[in-house]
């Protein structure tokens, strides 16, 4: 027979384990999923600054604060990933990716994003070294030095901006002369004293021993490749949400990212989604746990009403 839980959460980030933390606190059997390290992503920042409650605190510590914490209150933790899910009648038949099958009454998908690499040497190794994803997180680890932007859209043109109330200097490469961005948001980009463009161009290596030091970038244009002497590189060429999972494309955005509403919801009753893997204007551990505590504590309302 598979095992029954009240609530089944996939992904044990702070979006996953905030929900766990409400669910579990209401006394709900919870089962969290996890095919990786409970914490979530916030396990391999470095430095936390910008959560509530703590001037600096460790990535790695807060992640397990966390995962304690929703331990503590009796979560059940299975190491596996979801695989797959269907609901029949009121049941989701949850599949994980260890072959094993376990069911609930209530699923939330909290399973994270990818940010998409660039793919070039070095990105990998330096990665929490200076090579960052998210620049509300390590601008101010960049004060008064020059860093790398590496995009054409929206987000690219935003963070570049913003890295300038840190930092001296901003390359923004990019690889056309057209950017996906709003012109209003380009002008601004291009009236900023602090940002050099630098188009037609890749970052074709990211150099550095134990942390980044200079990045290589190529022109399109004549295969010329430039060093540049910096002290971080932020991609920002998209993120990938973690959602191979959903079959219902209508459950999802154009970038596979789960629609719901304020609650959290889907349109499929019982199913909510928090976090990165959500669509969502702002990807932060607040934010995450904001979205977890709301997703779990619908899902215990929506429990206590179904019995
Ligand atoms: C380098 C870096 C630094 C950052 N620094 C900060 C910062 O300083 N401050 C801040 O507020 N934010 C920061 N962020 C952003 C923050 O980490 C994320 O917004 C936050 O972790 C999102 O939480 P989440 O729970 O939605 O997703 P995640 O933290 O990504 O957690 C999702 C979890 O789901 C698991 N998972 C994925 N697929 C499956 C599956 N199929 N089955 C089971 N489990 C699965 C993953 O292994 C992961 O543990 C940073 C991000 C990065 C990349």
């Amino acid at each position: 027979m598979n095992k029954k839980f009240d609530i089944i959460i996939a992904g044990a980030g702070p979006a996953g384990l905030s929900a766990a933390i409400y669910a579990a606190r209401a006394e709900m059997n919870v089962a969290v999923l996890e095919r990786s390290t409970p914490g979530g992503k916030v396990m391999k920042t470095a430095e936390v600054e910008n959560y509530p409650g703590f001037n600096t605190i460790l990535g790695p510590e807060l992640g397990i604060k966390f995962f304690e914490q929703a331990m503590n209150l009796g979560a059940n933790f299975i190491y596996a990933g979801l695989k797959s899910f269907k609901k029949e009648n009121d049941t989701f038949i949850v599949t994980l990716e260890n072959g094993e099958v376990i069911e609930s009454k209530a699923l939330i998908i909290a399973t994270g994003s990818k940010e998409n690499l660039i793919g070039v040497p070095g990105e990998v190794e330096l990665y929490g070294k200076g090579v960052s994803y998210c620049a509300a997180c390590d601008a101010a680890f960049h004060k008064g030095k020059e860093v790398v932007v590496v995009g054409g859209g929206y987000s690219a043109i935003e963070e570049a901006i913003f890295l300038t109330r840190f930092v001296n200097k901003v390359y923004l490469v990019h690889r056309r002369q057209e950017f996906r961005a709003d012109k209003k948001s380009v002008d601004k980009a291009k009236a900023n004293p602090k940002i050099e463009f630098i188009l037609d161009s890749v970052v074709t290596k990211i150099n550095g021993t134990n942390k980044v030091e200079t990045v290589d970038v190529k022109s399109l244009i004549t295969n010329d490749i430039k060093t540049i002497p910096v002290s971080a590189i932020f991609p920002f060429i998209g993120q990938t949400a973690e959602s191979k999972f959903i079959e219902d494309e209508k459950l999802m955005n154009s970038d596979k990212n789960i629609i719901v509403n304020e609650k959290m919801e889907t349109t499929v009753k019982g199913l909510w989604s928090a976090g990165d893997v959500r669509v969502t204007p702002f990807r932060q551990i607040a934010t995450a746990v904001a979205d977890g505590a709301l997703a779990g504590q619908e899902a215990v309302k929506y429990l206590e009403l179904l019995d």
